[in-house]
């Protein structure tokens, strides 16, 4: 099963929309296998980031994703990458479709309430980069059988 990578921005949690945002995911099917609170600062954001490190807004968006603690998680599934980057919707929530977590709880370009891996090399990356690997758990899903067919669980 393929792990994709996500933070709950600080957007998600001034707004109080952790647990609707969790909820989604988890009713979706995917398994959480790892999750954690912590405080990001500039460093890491320029690795995080670095496509962005050149653009005008990349103070702004520092500010942003420092300005609380952040919640980043491991969410596990088949194409799980792909399932998550559709679940959370085009980058600016004004433009995001309805359906979609940017869609249904952000204005903004910017405070866009979460972060998911964009393909399935930068989500191994991206664990990589946040989770040490006693953090990210191996464990079986009693709903697996009524989740996936035999043929869709490698
Ligand atoms: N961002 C921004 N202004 C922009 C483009 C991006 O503030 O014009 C922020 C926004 O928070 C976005 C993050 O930078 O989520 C990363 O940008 P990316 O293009 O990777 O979008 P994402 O993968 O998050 O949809
Ligand atoms: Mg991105």
């Amino acid at each position: 099963m393929e792990q994709t990578f996500v933070i709950l921005k600080p957007s998600a949690i001034q707004r109080s929309l952790c647990g609707d945002v969790l909820t989604r995911f988890q009713r979706k099917g995917l398994a959480i296998a790892g999750i954690k609170m912590m405080q990001l600062d500039e460093k890491i954001l320029r690795v995080h980031y670095a496509h962005l490190v050149d653009r005008p807004f990349f103070p702004t968006l520092v500010k942003s994703m420092t300005r609380t603690p952040v919640i980043v998680m491991v969410l596990k599934g088949k194409d799980a990458v792909a399932v998550v980057r559709s679940m959370v919707g085009a980058t600016n929530c004004r433009n995001a479709a309805p359906g979609t977590i940017r869609g249904d709880f952000g204005m903004s370009g910017q405070e866009n309430i979460v972060h998911a891996s964009d393909t399935p090399e930068n989500a191994v990356i991206e664990i990589n980069r946040f989770f040490s690997p006693e953090e990210v758990f191996d464990y079986s899903m009693p709903t697996t059988e009524a989740t996936y067919a035999p043929d869709e669980i490698d």
